[in-house]
């Protein structure tokens, strides 16, 4: 029977898209495996990541640990190093083999390159960049009620055109961070998505569900006709990022620091220092080019949720703080008492960041003794 995305009955079952680079899991992929988890509990139905690559059976196991039921490896030495032709093509076989009604990529270099190239293959919609994710209407509901200013109470969730307990609602920032979206794909199945790196709870590690996940290696065709580009060399950044998603601290700077930048840096350095965190940085200073693009956090940038985020000359806009509302302690610093920034600080403390950082380092340095 030939592929149609709009039968929508023979569809079934979430799918992750397992993203390895040279044989490692990246590590929002399990994010996304315990997000799918969900979705497939609530829909009822079975949750299998995709695994294209060449010798990664090994990678299974980490899969299944963090809930998915089975994993499908197509092995391939053309599957070795991404490409976007060859992946294209090992997923949309599949797809079409196999049916799946939900397909879930994480948003990464390779994601945001490799979805839409698949959406468009297929005859689909996909929803790019998503921070959340819902199939049982009481749960998205919920996430309003708590998230949103809509009138959730007076509002009709009842549709002519589709059947909202079932579609995926994917939400995601739109129009600059003013507002969130909520979009559905009702005609066409997989409903895709890219979801951000940082957004999606890990499940706990289970090692019963990873000693039992099924494994199957479906046949597939794929040859030297499918490559039209040559990989010459991989070359790594030499710099290494930083690593703002698994700091469990992260001290962020923002323009107030424009009247001594070196300082105001080496101060926000220390302080990271002291208290084993990392760097972060609004766009404003990335655009100044006070710090490179890695340190960014915001709509644009990182979502982010440490246990300490402290702000320093950061004034709140909607776009930063949708990177780092869900942060457990939000510690601010800013010269002006009004900044929109202290209306989700735990701790707010009105002044100058070169004159108040100081005293913080040495409290911390005190504490410590
Ligand atoms: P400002 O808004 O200029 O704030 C500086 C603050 O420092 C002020 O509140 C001031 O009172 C305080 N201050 C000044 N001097 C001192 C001092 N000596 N001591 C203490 N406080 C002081 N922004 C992001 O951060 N991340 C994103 O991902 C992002 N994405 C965007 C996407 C789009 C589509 C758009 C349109 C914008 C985006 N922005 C993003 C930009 C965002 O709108 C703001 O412009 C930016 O966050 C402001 O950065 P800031 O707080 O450093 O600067």
């Amino acid at each position: 029977m030939t592929f149609n995305s709009m039968n929508l009955d023979e569809f079934h079952d979430v799918w992750v898209f397992a993203e390895q680079r040279q044989g490692e899991l990246m590590p929002a992929v399990l994010e996304l495996i315990s997000e799918g988890r969900k979705l497939a509990d609530e829909l009822h139905c079975e949750l299998h990541a995709i695994l294209p690559g060449h010798d990664v059976d090994a990678l299974a196991e980490k899969l299944g640990g963090y809930g998915a039921d089975k994993v499908l490896i197509y092995d391939h030495e053309l599957l070795k190093d991404y490409r976007t032709e060859t992946y294209t093509e090992v997923i949309a076989q599949a797809v079409e083999a196999y049916k799946p009604e939900i397909l879930l990529f994480v948003a990464s270099n390779i994601g945001r390159d490799l979805a839409p190239r698949c959406a468009a293959r297929l005859h689909t919609g996909l929803c790019a960049d998503c921070t959340h994710l819902d199939v049982d209407l009481g749960g998205y509901i919920d996430f309003l009620r708590k998230e949103s200013s809509v009138d959730v109470d007076n509002t009709n969730f009842e549709s002519k055109m589709f059947d909202v307990e079932k579609n995926l609602k994917m939400t995601r920032p739109a129009f600059g961070g003013h507002l969130m979206a909520t979009i559905v794909c009702p005609r066409f199945r997989p409903a895709m998505a890219t979801v951000r790196p940082g957004v999606m709870k890990l499940r706990e590690y289970s090692a019963e569900k990873a000693a039992a996940v099924k494994v199957e290696k479906p046949a597939f065709r794929l040859d030297e006709s499918d490559v039209q580009t040559d990989i010459i060399e991989i070359v790594k950044s030499s710099r290494k990022q930083v690593d703002l998603i698994g700091a469990d601290v992260i001290v962020s700077v923002g323009q107030g620091i424009a009247k001594d930048v070196e300082k105001g840096l080496a101060l926000a350095t220390e302080l990271a220092d002291e208290l084993g965190g990392v760097l972060g940085a609004t766009r404003a200073v990335i655009d100044n080019g006070w710090l490179s693009a890695d340190h960014q956090v915001g709509q644009t940038g990182k979502t982010v949720r440490p246990k300490i985020y402290i702000a320093l000359g950061i004034s709140g806009a909607i776009q930063h703080k949708s990177g780092m509302q869900d942060s457990e302690c939000i510690i601010a610093v800013n010269k002006a008492e009004n900044a929109p920034i202290f209306e989700i600080a735990d701790y707010g403390i009105v002044g100058d960041l070169f004159d108040v950082t100081p005293k913080l380092i040495e409290e911390i340095r005190k504490a410590k003794q």
